[in-house]
């Protein structure tokens, strides 16, 4: 798993009316392996710090560290998985799950058939994007995203669009695969008793500009 340090990092957008500062001297240390949820109002610039680790977006001021390495540009090992993720409708669900290792030229149909089972797309395999809800659309994102073993995996509201049963259904996996994977975890949520349950830190952020309100160790006993 990916270590990550952001030092400093300020971040605003030009608008027409003026900048709008969205990071407000964001610093923050996470261990290789750590789940982090990140919480705050919404518009306070939770999205925009997942870019930037991504490397999608570059700071204004102050760096971003993946293992001491400066994260300049976006890379497989940190997959980001988008809140309205986008799916290839020219390609099958299947087609979608199997697109990082098509684009390298690798071949693991068991691998792809698992990763369809873990999210419970069985019978839509060979359906279209354009016959998907919005939740299943989520869960082909996730698959695609896990298949390619991150060090690193960034989510932004992954689970926001599924029913309550699936949704809780897909926490337990995340989490499982978690504990079974290694990768790190950096995870926007609404939904705070998720973020208690899934992660092993949460950190709290003021309204925009976001600041670092709260960082919270979260520690459950064993049941
Ligand atoms: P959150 O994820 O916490 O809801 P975002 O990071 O999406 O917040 O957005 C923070 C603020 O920055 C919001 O006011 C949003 O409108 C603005 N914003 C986000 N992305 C852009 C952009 N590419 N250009 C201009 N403003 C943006
Ligand atoms: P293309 O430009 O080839 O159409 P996209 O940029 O749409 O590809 O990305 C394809 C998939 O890769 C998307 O699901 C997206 O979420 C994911 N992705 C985006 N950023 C990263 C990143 N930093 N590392 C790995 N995968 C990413």
């Amino acid at each position: 798993p990916l270590g990550l340090t952001l030092s400093h990092i300020s971040h605003s957008y030009d608008m027409p009316s003026g900048t709008r500062p969205v990071l407000d001297d964001v610093s923050l240390d996470i261990a290789p392996g750590e789940f982090v949820a990140l919480i705050g109002p919404s518009g306070c610039g939770k999205s925009t710090l997942l870019r930037l680790v991504a490397g999608l977006e570059t700071p204004d001021t102050g760096e971003v560290l993946a293992e001491d390495v400066l994260v300049t540009e976006p890379d497989p090992s940190r997959i980001i998985m988008f809140q309205d993720p986008t799916l290839y409708p020219w390609r099958t669900v299947r087609g979608n799950i199997s697109l990082g290792l098509d684009i390298r030229g690798e071949r693991n149909p068991e691998a792809v058939a698992a990763a369809i089972r873990l999210v419970g797309l069985e019978d839509f395999a060979k359906a279209w994007p354009h016959q998907l809800s919005g939740g299943m659309a989520q869960r082909v994102a996730l698959a695609r995203a896990l298949i390619n073993s991150p060090r690193l995996l960034i989510l932004d509201e992954p689970l926001g669009k599924l029913d309550s049963l699936t949704r809780l259904a897909m926490q337990t996996e995340l989490f499982r695969l978690w504990k079974r994977q290694g990768f790190t975890a950096l995870m926007v949520t609404h939904d705070v008793e998720e973020a208690l349950l899934l992660a092993s830190r949460v950190i709290v952020f003021s309204p925009r500009p976001a600041r670092i309100l709260a960082d919270i160790h979260v520690n459950w006993p064993e049941p």
